[in-house]
């Protein structure tokens, strides 16, 4: 038997009056978030909640989160953790493709009433029979001794189903089991060298599966203390990394970006780097720009790392006894078989750009209810992610883009990737998002969206010029569209749809 649960029984074995968790002013120690987790379990046990039965918590990174969590995957539940931004309808389709029994919910606020979507959505779903307020936690759990054993899972059991993802349209259910999740938790304490007193900013949504595998469970397990927070704002953030002596920080590169936005002479990120011993990103492409920034800026070099919902998610990391190369994702992990194959499913050389394909304990069980999906997304054991990209002589992964979003002008692959990279060298750019158009005779036409620093102005004849000096005739942007902002999905990648 095998339960992914195990990751925070054992420490609250090992660390019990280590603090686990902090949001706000509110806190618990290993033991604290162990016993409430089995007191959800009873609690849920005892209102007809059966294993392999799916429940969904919809909620922002608060205490309430990892305690229904870890208390469902006790129970046997299979947890699928949802962003509280959905709307009715969105909801509505997840609990009924999934087949949902019951809901555990942040209540929201006046803008952002959760509580009714859900109860609304969980109406018309006729597989949920109870929604669970989590204000109401304290009274569910009340009755219950907090003593009860994990239900003894198998590991190729469902724990969680992901629906993913924001940016590519309807969305499926990733269905990952106790060992996929368990085993891309530990990674963590196989890829980087143990600190007995990690403190670690939950700045990523847990409802996510980086912020879940790799922040939540990977720091569960070796005994950190998390500092959580519900919605990511650079400011707050760059305050908490200071104020906790942070150690450790995961972001996507969108976070990064709005750090050098808001602190574009580093005073606060040059006193976070003074603590912080790794910082990562994932999630998506990472602009060299950026990475050499932050760099100047405060000192600190991110190792990047890469991976999918599907995967559980890290397939790749940085090595740390290597040095870093700034536009790789990394190596493949332990146990994680990588390819870069063609068209027909055959490997291409190192140097040669191809489809990224997976193998290995990390894979999805499959997507749910969707044999022909599943089927379509992983061939004879390997799962195609849709990803281009690249190996070097050495052995490093490079993501070249999403096979999506490549844009065919006139016959010739731009990959908007590298015409970002090259927005982004320049000094008046912090953001951007390459996009192609419709266009009669080419096909495509390249795009660039931009965003300009804090205090910079942006000429756009300037800046397609600039492009064009460095890059190939057929791939610099002919049109270029200066906005305040772009539009991001809640975890933090560009809605490129948002922009076509
Ligand atoms: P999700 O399932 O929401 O985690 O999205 C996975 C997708 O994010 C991948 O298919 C990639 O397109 C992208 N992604 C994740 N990590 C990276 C990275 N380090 N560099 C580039 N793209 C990434």
């Amino acid at each position: 038997m095998l339960n992914l649960s195990v990751l925070l029984s054992s420490t609250a074995r090992t660390r019990p009056a280590r603090t686990a968790l902090r949001c706000g002013d509110q806190a618990l120690t290993y033991a604290e978030l162990d016993r409430q987790a089995r007191q959800v379990a009873e609690a849920v046990r005892a209102r007809g909640i059966r294993p392999g039965d799916r429940v969904a918590l919809v909620s922002p990174n608060l205490l309430a989160f990892p305690v229904v969590y870890y208390g469902l995957l006790m129970a046997g539940a299979v947890v699928i953790p949802l962003n509280p931004l959905l709307k009715e309808r969105e909801l509505a389709f997840i609990f009924g493709d999934s087949g949902t029994t019951a809901v555990f919910t942040w209540e929201g606020s006046e803008q952002l009433p959760v509580l009714g979507n859900v109860r609304r959505a969980a109406a018309a779903t006729p597989s949920v029979r109870e929604v669970f307020a989590l204000g109401e936690l304290p009274d569910l759990l009340a009755p219950f001794p907090g003593t009860a054993e994990a239900e003894p899972t198998a590991a190729e059991d469902p724990a969680v189903i992901i629906y993913t993802s924001g940016t590519t349209g309807t969305p499926k259910g990733a269905v990952l089991s106790h060992l996929s999740l368990l085993l891309n938790a530990r990674m963590k304490e196989l890829l980087i060298p143990k600190h007995e007193h990690d403190v670690v900013l939950v700045a990523l949504p847990l409802y996510h599966i980086f912020g879940q595998t790799s922040v939540l469970n990977g720091n569960v397990h070796s005994g950190a203390t998390l500092v959580l927070l519900p919605r990511f704002d650079p400011d707050t953030a760059l305050d908490l990394l200071v104020g906790h002596r942070v150690t450790l920080f995961s972001g996507v590169p969108s976070m990064f970006q709005a750090f050098l936005q808001t602190d574009p002479e580093g005073t606060r990120l040059c006193k976070a780097a003074e603590t912080i011993r790794l910082i990562t990103s994932g999630g998506a492409s990472l602009p060299v720009a950026v990475f050499e920034r932050f760099e100047r800026v405060c000192g600190l070099r991110i190792r990047q790392g890469y991976g999918l919902s599907e995967t559980s998610p890290t397939v790749t990391f940085c090595p740390w006894d290597e040095p870093i190369r700034p536009a790789s994702v990394g190596k493949p992990v332990w146990g994680v078989d990588i390819r870069v194959v063609d068209r027909d499913d055959r490997p291409v050389p190192a140097g040669t750009v191809g489809e990224i394909v997976i193998r290995g304990h990390c894979l999805m069980l499959g997507y749910h209810n969707r044999p022909e999906a599943t089927a379509e997304a992983i061939r004879d054991g390997w799962f195609h992610t849709g990803d281009l990209g690249r190996f070097d002589e050495d052995g490093w992964l490079y993501v070249v883009d999403r096979a999506k979003d490549l844009i065919l002008r006139g016959g010739y692959n731009v990959y908007p990737a590298e015409v970002e990279q090259v927005l982004l060298s320049h000094p008046a750019v912090a953001m951007t998002a390459v996009v192609g158009e419709p266009h009669e005779r080419l096909g495509q036409e390249v795009v660039a969206h931009v965003v300009p620093r804090a205090g910079a102005r942006i000429d756009p004849d300037e800046l397609s010029a600039y492009a064009r000096e460095r890059l190939a005739e057929y791939k610099y942007p002919r049109r270029i569209v200066v906005r305040d902002e772009l539009p991001m999905t809640s975890t933090g990648k560009i809605l490129k749809r948002a922009l076509g």
